[in-house]
């Protein structure tokens, strides 16, 4: 894998500082739940602008803490969209609750106005994600919702977005990041959850300890979810240089839009504002493209170029949500979007010349 392509869609940035940070870790003697971990998560909330961060294992394990936290349980309906990874919707199944979908925009987001569509009695919460980087439109989100109906942020792969002020991780009364090898801020596995709230964070303290508020106080069910302290050491120096590796991003971003704007059929994403950390940089190949999305990523492969199909199938279209009653047709706009997306590398450590090569291949392709 590591040498099949001269550009990768992913590449973790460990420097000298991230190794020398494990590394006195783990000679330390403290490997599990230390020092680090409270660095870590104060940090992270200050930076987030949240009054508290936990630590845990994966950014599925801090969607399951959310949800475990707002009490969703069985028989309660819970509204996401169809478009994204499996976690987000699983969090939701883990709890017995029941999953509502509730289709997308062109911009890959959860829709705003269909969401209202879904809402009845039983709905317990929405959890929207910050795809690809972006936030989702909330304050349109919150005109439709419910007054005390809460939102789960799924902001793992949106850390450091900002809008008027306010970063992920602040939209929803819960958020959920990953930490994952490939995500814009990583640990190689690993996850936080953001809240204002002290009864949610601290429920999703215990949901991580395996339902302890300390040793060998058992104060309900729960799940061994926690970050080691080799993990949040990393994560110390990586959240240091967020901000330097997501300017980066947003100017390779920009860049990729200048070399690829006017090809007939490629819609590019938005502009790079500050409320999109280009996690992935995704571009949507028409009808009206003289080649179609599959003939793209076999020639760009072929050329050294990993670009990727994020996602190819809506969640509602997999057997288990099929079971539950749902149909292909459902989502039209999720099922069109997933036979049209293409990520493209955008990473910090894409280049310059990375950029003009990536840029020539697209163009020479598909011409302009
Ligand atoms: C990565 C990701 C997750 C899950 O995170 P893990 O750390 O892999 O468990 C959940 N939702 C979205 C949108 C993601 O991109």
């Amino acid at each position: 894998m590591a040498n099949k392509f001269k550009i990768r869609l992913s590449q973790p940035d460990v420097d000298a500082k991230d190794i020398a940070a494990v590394v006195t870790t783990l000679k330390s003697g403290q490997l599990v739940q230390g020092p680090k971990v409270v660095e870590l998560e104060e940090k992270f909330a200050s930076y987030c602008g949240t009054k508290y961060a936990v630590a845990v294992s994966s950014g599925t394990a801090a969607l399951h803490c959310a949800v475990h936290a707002l009490g969703i349980s069985d028989g309660d309906e819970v509204i996401t969209t169809p478009f994204t990874f499996i976690a987000t919707a699983s969090c939701a199944l883990y709890e017995r609750a029941k999953v509502v979908f509730a289709d997308i925009r062109d911009d890959f987001l959860i829709d705003s106005v269909d969401v209202g569509n879904r809402i009845t009695k039983k709905t317990r919460a929405v959890i929207t994600v910050d795809l690809f980087g972006k936030l989702c439109d909330y304050a349109a989100l919150r005109k439709i919702l419910p007054k005390n109906t809460p939102v789960i942020e799924d902001a793992c792969q949106a850390v450091g977005a900002l809008r008027d002020g306010k970063r992920s991780g602040k939209w929803g009364e819960l958020a959920a990041f990953s930490l994952y090898a490939t995500k814009n801020m990583m640990v190689g596995e690993g996850g936080m959850i953001t809240t204002d709230s002290k009864e949610y964070m601290t429920s999703c303290k215990q949901f991580r300890n395996v339902g302890q508020s300390d040793r060998y106080v058992y104060e309900g069910v729960g799940y061994h979810y926690r970050m080691p302290e080799m993990s949040a050491a990393l994560g110390v120096t990586q959240l240091a240089k967020l901000e330097r590796l997501t300017k980066k991003r947003r100017s390779n971003a920009a860049k990729l839009r200048k070399g690829l704007s006017g090809i007939p059929g490629v819609v590019l994403p938005t502009e790079p504002g500050t409320d999109h950390v280009y996690h992935q940089f995704t571009v949507r190949i028409t009808k009206d493209c003289r080649k179609t999305r599959d003939e793209i990523i076999a020639h760009m492969t072929s050329k050294g170029i990993q670009v990727g199909a994020y996602y190819p199938k809506p969640l509602h279209t997999y057997r288990m949500f099929a079971e539950m009653g749902y149909r292909k047709g459902d989502f039209p706009v999720a099922e069109r979007i997933a036979s049209e997306v293409l990520a493209l590398p955008v990473h910090p450590n894409v280049s310059d010349s990375d950029i003009a090569y990536i840029v020539s291949t697209f163009t020479k392709f598909l011409g302009k």
